[in-house]
Parts: structure tokens; sequence; C-alpha cells
């Protein structure tokens, strides 16, 4: 049934279907969690299993998912439930007071449908301090049909007597094993490509189904470009990869597609399973490239990506710290060739 959508998070499905089943719910949920684990799809899960007109007659709640209540959920169309979020367009989105007012404008009529009038509340942190105020009377004194669902990654930011006034639900990345089923069960993955971006997406199935494979794979072949000898033969092919590798994609994905090859690098000197490894498939090629460095070679690679990483941060220069790095694999490959 349409709970089973999302993946893992049994902790707090099992919650919500008790408080479900027991009519017993609270007037005000937060959702907290990394950013695409699950906490929206949960929301709206929640909001369908209120309002279905045809509920499956099974001992735990849910929603069938065709009727009219969850069609019009699903598309934002339901009276019943109101959703606000940030507004997107801007640099530093923010919800505002007005964006309150408009909640409290449909909140305090009752539910024409539903049994709950419902508002869910996406990346409730960025409720200006302003916002934030004005919304915690109406969450102190909530109108008695009334349910919010409170979405966040990030639970610190919100005010301190906002959070005290939700019952707090923990939302965590699905185990590997959950995450790779559910890939391969519902964009029918190969189990090899369900495993790959449950690695680079830290098990965070939102992200993977945003995620472009073809992208992220064609990414992750350019570590093992980079240990072919004539990629890096000679100073001037050094500095022109670095540019291109630097134009070609956001720094935040080089520095994830050189972890992930070091890190596999690391394993097969460490002589860890199999399974373990990222690039299986490249299995020969990492033998032969973890085989032609010596310990110092990969603490300096290890010392020349943490570099990478912090650049960012510390206001280095991106391109720069890139070419240092090429520097040290050149190194490795050109004292192998003498
Ligand atoms: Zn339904």
């Amino acid at each position: 049934m349409l709970f089973a959508d999302v993946i893992g998070q049994e902790g707090p499905k099992r919650k919500i279907r008790t408080a479900l089943a027991q009519r017993a719910i609270g007037h005000a949920y937060l959702f907290s969690g990394d950013e695409g684990i699950g906490k929206r799809l949960m929301a709206l899960r929640f909001a369908q299993a209120l309002s279905c007109e045809t509920p499956p007659s099974s001992s735990q709640p849910d929603s069938c998912g065709q009727c009219r209540a969850c069609e019009q959920i699903a598309s934002g169309t339901y009276p019943d439930v109101l959703r606000i979020q940030p507004e997107q367009e801007k640099a530093n989105p923010q919800i505002k007071i007005d964006q309150v007012r408009a909640i409290e404008r449909h909140m305090i009529y009752r539910p024409l449908l539903s049994d709950r009038k419902i508002c869910i509340i996406d990346d409730a942190d960025h409720l200006t301090t302003n916002a934030a105020n004005a919304f915690l009377k109406t969450l102190e004194d909530p109108p008695e049909h009334s349910l919010f669902i409170l979405i966040t990654s990030q639970p610190l930011r919100l005010l301190a007597t906002v959070r005290s006034r939700c019952l707090a639900l923990r939302f965590s990345p699905a185990t590997a094993t959950q995450f790779e089923g559910a890939l391969a069960l519902k964009q029918a993955m190969e189990i090899a490509d369900a495993r790959f971006l449950a690695r680079v997406c830290g098990n965070r199935i939102g992200v993977a189904m945003r995620a472009d494979l073809a992208e992220l794979r064609r990414q992750h072949e350019q570590f093992f470009q980079l240990w072919q000898s004539d990629t890096l033969g000679h100073p001037t092919a050094i500095l022109q990869r670095a540019e291109e590798i630097s134009k070609a994609q956001p720094f935040s994905d080089v520095i994830d597609w050189l972890s992930h090859g070091l890190r596999d690098l690391l394993l097969i000197i460490l002589g860890a399973e199999h399974d373990l490894l990222l690039h299986q498939s490249q299995i020969s090629t990492l033998r032969r490239i973890a085989k032609s460095l010596t310990p110092t070679d990969m603490v300096d690679l290890l010392d020349s990506l943490q570099t990478l990483e912090q650049a960012p941060a510390q206001n280095l220069n991106l391109q720069l710290c890139l070419e240092n790095f090429l520097f040290r694999v050149h190194h490795v490959i050109h004292r192998d060739a003498a």
C-alpha cells in the first residue's frame, strides 16, 4: 500500500500508523532528517491516509492512492491540505509573515472533506523570525481540527518554542539493502546500478530518484582517465586537464568522484571485501593503480584531497588545488614510467 512507498523510516511510519489507528493524532508534527530521505512523501501519505475516501481494508491504516482525495492531495489541489514552502526564486528563500497569515486563514475553517484541516510546511527552518513568532501563536492554540506537519533538515534553526510544540519524528537514511531493493523494484534498475547510486547518494532515496545515473557514471569515469599514462604526461597537460575538469562540473561533484575513487584504492590496499567497492567492475584497474602507490603516495593524495575539500570554505583557488592533486597523480605515474 501507499505507506510502503516510503523506503525505510520504520520508526516514524509505525508512530504515524499507530496514531491513525488509535485516532490519537497530535496537532503538530516535526519531521526532521537529511534532505531526500522521504519526509515530504511521508507527510503526503499521512495526509492521504487521513483523507482517503476508499481506504484499503487492512489492519494497518493506509490510503488507496486512487480516489479523488488521494489524487488531489498528490497534485496539490485538495481543499483541506495547504502546502507552504519558501519562495524558491530568491537567493535566500524565506517563509514570510504573509504566508503565515495564509496558514491562519486556511486553518481557521473546519475541513470540507477530510477529518482534519492539514498544513504541510516544507523547509520550516526558513520561517523568518517574525513569521515564526506569528506562527507560534497559532501553534499555541491550534484549532481543534488542525494538523500541522513541519518538515526540516535543520531542526535546530527553528525557534525552540516552535520545536517544543511539535511531536518530533526523526528520519534517517535507508539501509543499503532497503535502498537497493527499492531502486531495483521502482525503476527496474540493475542491482549494480542501484548499488552504485546507493553509495554515491548516501542511501538517500529522494536524491537518487532525481539523480542522473548516466551523468554520475560519466563523472566517476574521470577518476580512471587520470591514471592513464597519456592524460597527465607533462605539466601543460596537467594544467589544461585541471581547467577542463573545473569548468565541466560543479566543484562538489569533482570532490565526490575523486574521494570515491580514492576510497576504492584505499579499500584495495587494505584488502577489504570486493563488495565494499564502488567501482566493482574496475577492480583490475584499481588493483593495478594500487600496486603503483607507496604509503607516502596515498598519504599525499589524501592530504591533497583534504585541501581540495576545504578550499571553498577557505577561499582557496579551486583550480590551483586541483592542479596540485593532479601533479601528485602525475608524480606516481611518472615515477613508475621512469
Ligand atoms: Zn484514497
